[in-house]
């Protein structure tokens, strides 16, 4: 008896689609575990420093109610939530540039230009301050995001250094000793290692992390 055939076409399309599917369960799941370790990290910080997650997070108390239910956090994970002071001019700036190449639909993009225009203020590498476990995740939320200012990076400059030279170049004026970075007498502050094992790994909490690269 012969077997019936199953269109090629319609077989490719399936399976494109389920591909699609997945690649956006993953990206979704992303965002989700994102969110959570940035609000979980603000609550830490908060209980630790008697603020507001709101003032360590950069975000309004009606943000962080959407974001935490977002990331499915309990209203145990907000216990310190309350109100936070107006961002400064800095966290403004950086707001504003990182607002200007959003990559994603949605809210999303402008819960994290606050966050981590906030985040950028703390002295630690930015995906420490961000309370997440590798440097790869912040280069994932940064080409997830705001792609077209991520991509830019081309050198690998360290995160924070490279967004507050993004700063300088829109605002027209340079924060460089000099006209080149191969140059430059502070080549090893843009560009020295960022990567290895975050505080939160070193204590062993949230140390997973959540994109291998
Ligand atoms: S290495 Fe020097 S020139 Fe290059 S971005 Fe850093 S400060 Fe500017």
């Amino acid at each position: 008896m012969a077997c019936e055939t199953a269109d090629p076409v319609v077989e490719m399309k399936s399976t494109a689609s389920s591909v699609c599917d997945d690649a956006v369960a993953l990206d979704d799941a992303f965002d989700r575990g994102l969110l959570s370790h940035l609000v979980r990290h603000a609550a830490r910080e908060a209980e630790a420093s008697d603020n507001a997650i709101e003032f360590v997070l950069g975000v309004t108390q009606e943000q962080l109610e959407v974001i935490a239910s977002f990331a499915e956090l309990t209203a145990a994970d907000l216990a310190l939530s309350g109100g936070a002071p107006a961002p400064d001019d800095e966290q403004l700036m950086l707001r504003e540039l990182l607002m200007q190449h959003r990559s994603q639909p949605g809210d999303i993009g402008e819960w994290l230009a606050c966050i981590i225009a906030r985040r950028s203020m703390e002295p630690n590498h930015l995906w420490e301050d961000l309370g997440l476990p590798e440097r790869p995740d912040l280069t994932r939320l940064l080409m997830r995001h705001f792609r077209s200012l991520a991509a830019n990076n081309t050198r690998n400059m360290r995160w924070k250094r490279y967004l507050y030279r993004a700063i300088c170049e829109s605002e027209g004026f340079s924060m460089c000793p000099s006209p080149t970075c191969d140059a430059c007498s502070e080549f090893h502050i843009c560009y020295s290692d960022e990567s290895g094992p975050s505080a939160l790994a070193r204590n062993g909490r949230d140390g997973k992390p959540l994109v291998s690269e």
